[in-house]
């Protein structure tokens, strides 16, 4: 995978990513991750790459020019057009499966906005795709593209040491992950579930399971509606549904 980001601050994008894991990934050859100055494209003497609003209204907008300038270097480079990911509050929300399908690209392109975003012109001439961190607004696109980056990266096989570690966490399934416990086996009086000494991996695997499943419905229900569970733990499901009930 090769990450090309267009951005005002290439040193706040590669001081964030080329640290720790994604960081050891890049130097192993995994994955390469570079930043683009848009302000290398720019024609105006002082490197100025913003304007006033058309029709008025707060703030600047950044101009179109020197963003497709830059995007057309690189497609140059490349000898093919990468798909262009702008980083907006109005995208859709960015989740694991969306990583799952963007993790299969060899090369993508992160637009970063800043200020009061970026001309509408440039987006529909080099924009194939636009993705949101959540519902709320950041100054700009780079940590939102950071975030990104991180997340697609652990799904890249060889990035993370154990790969099987990526397929069970949080949201695989539609499910949250089951709790964590390391040494000791006792924390101020709080013990590790019997089950995790016993060494019997079955019941292990079940007992994670039905952990996975009680824990999603008590912090995010609205994931289980897409949830794949066998019929033993639809019912498991069901029962812990109508505990809930008749305790409220
Ligand atoms: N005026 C824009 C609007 O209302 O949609 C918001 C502009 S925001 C202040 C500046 C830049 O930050 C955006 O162009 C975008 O790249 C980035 N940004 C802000 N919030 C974001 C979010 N929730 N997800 C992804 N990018 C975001």
């Amino acid at each position: 995978m090769n990450y090309h980001i267009l951005t005002l601050f290439p040193d706040m994008v590669l001081n964030g990513l080329n640290t720790s894991i994604i960081g050891r990934a890049a130097e192993k050859g995994l994955l390469s991750i570079e930043a683009i100055d848009i302000r290398e494209y720019s024609s105006d003497k002082h490197r100025r790459v913003d304007d006033y609003p058309y029709g008025g209204g707060a703030g600047m907008v950044m101009q179109p020019m020197a963003i497709c300038d830059a995007y057309e270097e690189l497609c140059g480079k490349l000898e093919k057009r990468p798909r262009v990911i702008y980083m907006t509050p109005q995208g859709k929300v960015f989740n694991q499966k969306i990583a799952e399908e963007l993790s299969r690209e060899e090369d993508l392109v992160f637009l970063c906005g800043h200020y009061e975003g970026i001309d509408e012109r440039a987006l529909e001439l080099i924009a194939t795709d636009y993705l949101s961190v959540g519902d709320y607004v950041l100054t700009g696109g780079e940590l939102p593209a950071m975030v990104m980056i991180d997340c697609i990266s652990r799904l890249i096989p060889g990035v993370l040491n154990n790969d099987v570690s990526a397929e069970f966490e949080s949201f695989h399934d539609n499910l949250l992950e089951y709790p964590q416990y390391t040494r000791p086996e006792e924390y101020r009086g709080l013990q590790v579930p019997e089950v995790l000494l016993s060494g019997h991996h079955k019941n292990i695997d079940i007992w994670r399971r039905e952990q996975s499943i009680k824990r999603t419905l008590e912090r995010r229900p609205d994931l289980l509606k897409e949830a794949v569970l066998t019929k033993k733990e639809a019912e498991y499901l069901k029962k812990l549904e109508e505990e809930l009930e008749n305790r409220e």
